[in-house]
């Protein structure tokens, strides 16, 4: 009897977004399926809390990047994904920030697809949008910024190819995710290509994560100013009008309150 009830069991993959740290920022979504999860496959910026949801007898795996590299292969990820799902459990897989996002989700569809894996995508809090809120910054503004470009600032091989004359227009909003080593680089592009050197721009660290930073400064001057800051975590780079109507610094510090835990 119970061999057939186990049988006929299907298990689900559920590609979940846990937003940039703060568990107050986690769908509420998201944590239903942490608490039901049977085994939970995670990267390196969860917050330790974010996994405490899911129960004790949970699999917790770690799947991130250890220092630059893939700790483990996209192919393995998919294998356990599948495999799990196979045997009936409920897997949570949890990534930072929203996971249709600079995320590994197009790959992780493609293999369940291919394995008749029933999924579904909860999406989650961008870093572009929770940095912009610490910073007081609109992505969009009706008179500075009718378009919003989510840009990588790291290629494969380090700097990526991007078509910088597109990024230097006036007008718009730039977010670069994993630019922060390549700040200089990614500033000598856009002047380069034409943006005006005292364009707003910012660089906005650990948001969500633990004390957060703001630096905010012309373009040109702005890897300057981050040189003399000592900024940790995870970093974004706004640049663009909306920039100008930044917080103080010390300003944002204070009216962001820091995740419980
Ligand atoms: N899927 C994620 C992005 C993964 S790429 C998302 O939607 O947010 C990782 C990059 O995201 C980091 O290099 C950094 O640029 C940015 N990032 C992630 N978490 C962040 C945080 N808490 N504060 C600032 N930037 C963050």
């Amino acid at each position: 009897m119970r061999r057939t009830a186990d049988k006929v069991r299907q298990g689900k993959v559920y590609l979940v977004g846990a937003g940039p740290g703060d568990p107050e920022l986690l769908t509420q979504r998201a944590v239903r399926l942490l608490r039901t999860a049977e085994v939970v496959l995670y990267d390196r910026l969860i917050p330790k809390c974010a996994l405490a949801l899911a129960p004790p007898s949970a699999t917790r795996l770690f799947v991130g990047k250890r220092e630059g590299r893939h700790s483990m292969s996209q192919r393995r990820i998919a294998e356990l994904m599948i495999l799990h799902a196979r045997a009936g459990r409920r897997v949570v897989r949890l990534q930072g920030g929203d996971p249709l996002i600079f995320g590994r989700l197009g790959e992780e569809v493609e293999a369940l697809r291919a394995a008749g894996v029933p999924f579904e995508i909860v999406p989650g809090v961008t870093a572009a949008s929770a940095c912009a809120a610490y910073a007081g910054v609109p992505l969009t503004h009706r008179d500075l910024s009718r378009l919003v470009i989510l840009s990588t600032g790291h290629g494969k091989e380090g700097e990526p190819e991007l078509d910088w004359s597109t990024l230097a227009r006036p007008g718009r909003t730039l977010v670069f995710y994993m630019g922060h080593r390549r700040l200089e680089a990614l500033v000598r592009k856009l002047i380069d290509h034409g943006l005006d050197p005292a364009t707003p721009a910012a660089l906005v660290a650990n948001v969500g994560l633990g004390p957060a930073s703001l630096v905010c400064a012309p373009l040109a001057r702005l890897p300057h100013r981050v040189r003399g800051r000592c900024v940790e975590g995870p970093a974004l780079v706004l640049v663009g009008e909306v920039v100008g109507l930044a917080r103080g610094e010390g300003e944002a510090e204070q009216l962001w309150e820091q995740p419980a835990g």
